[in-house]
């Protein structure tokens, strides 16, 4: 409930002034938030794979409202990869994209544009090594999103995709792409959705949670159990057993600065661990979302302005 309330304010201009402008910010932002730049970004994968884990870069940004702002995210993606394979780290760290980062905002031409961007990041990431998965947005962009990447996976047949449990849509989603090299990021969902598509309590969430992560589990595809749940991971573990998947055939994926913790001990138990690393200025709706998952975040920040 308050997460959503503060979800919904958070689209309000003047509430992102507001945040944006307050000096302790930055400090409070951090813990979610790998850095700036591409240093940044890749000091931050060295460190997490030197311990052990694997990550996923994500170039801060949404909802690019300019074609020249969505190739120039394009290029930084291309920047990083570039200093990833340079680091001899290609495989050990991919990307994730937000469409709407790179075009898919654009109007009428925006999935044209969207499309030819991320092909651009695909390439750069072939030639680094390593693959590209696309977040998930707000449910408007669904449809477009899966369409960009079959389109994507004709020539880059490893592009993921993030499928979200509180969608009514996605148990029909996980079946059509548990086959055979179809890598799922498997999330909840973090935006605030309306009754119409989307399950609205935690725990309605989490049992479609459990539907979604089944039906991957038993399909042919590349699970991604994106989640800080020990409930949901404990399911994984016994869905693994029933459906014979070793540790090689899915992996376990968290945010940066959440549940380090449980990140290192299932990394210690063998498990591929990915850790979702996002950098770049553009922090406002990324540190929002975050915010919104859970209340002692808010209560951090509070305490964060007034100075404790
Ligand atoms: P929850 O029930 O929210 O949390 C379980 C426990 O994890 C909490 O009790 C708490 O201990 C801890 N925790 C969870 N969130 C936080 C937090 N913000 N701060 C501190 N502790 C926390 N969503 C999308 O809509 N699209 C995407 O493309 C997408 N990509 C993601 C990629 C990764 C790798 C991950 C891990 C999440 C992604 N998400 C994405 C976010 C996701 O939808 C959830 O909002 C988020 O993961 C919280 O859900 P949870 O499964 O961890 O469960």
């Amino acid at each position: 409930m308050l997460g959503s309330l503060l979800l919904g304010v958070s689209r309000v201009p003047l509430v992102r002034r507001a945040v944006s402008g307050v000096p302790l910010t930055r400090k409070v932002v951090d813990r979610f938030v790998a850095g700036e730049t591409t240093r940044d970004a890749v000091e931050a994968v060295r460190r997490l794979t030197a311990a052990g884990l694997t990550a996923t870069v994500d170039h801060l940004g949404e909802e690019t409202k300019d074609a020249a702002a969505a190739a120039q995210t394009a290029g930084a993606y291309a920047v990083l990869l570039d200093a990833l394979s340079g680091l001899g780290l290609g495989d050990r760290a991919e990307v994730s994209v937000k469409l709407s980062a790179v075009g898919q905002a654009l109007g009428s031409d925006g999935d044209k544009i969207a499309l030819e961007n991320a092909r651009r990041i695909c390439e750069a990431a072939r030639a680094a090594g390593a693959n590209v998965t696309l977040d998930m947005e707000d449910h408007t962009t669904v449809d477009s999103t899966l369409e960009i990447l079959r389109a994507l996976r004709e020539d880059f047949p490893a592009t993921g995709v993030a499928i979200q449990s509180y969608l009514f849509r996605s148990e029909a989603d996980c079946r059509d792409l548990a086959h055979e090299g179809s890598r799922v990021r498997l999330v909840k969902g973090a935006y605030a959705e309306p009754a119409s598509v989307a399950h609205q309590s935690r725990s309605e969430v989490d049992k479609a949670y459990v539907r979604c992560l089944r039906i991957l589990m038993a399909g042919a595809g590349y699970p991604m159990v994106a989640t800080h749940d020990d409930r949901l991971i404990s399911i994984t573990e016994t869905l693994a057993d029933r459906f014979g998947r070793s540790r090689g055939g899915y992996e376990y994926q968290m945010l940066y600065g959440i549940r380090t913790d449980k990140q290192q001990a299932l990394a210690g138990a063998g498990h591929t661990v990915r850790v979702y690393v996002p950098y770049g200025d553009d922090w406002y709706g990324y540190f929002m979302r975050r915010l919104a998952e859970r209340p002692a975040n808010i209560a951090f920040f509070l305490r964060a302005l007034g100075g404790k």
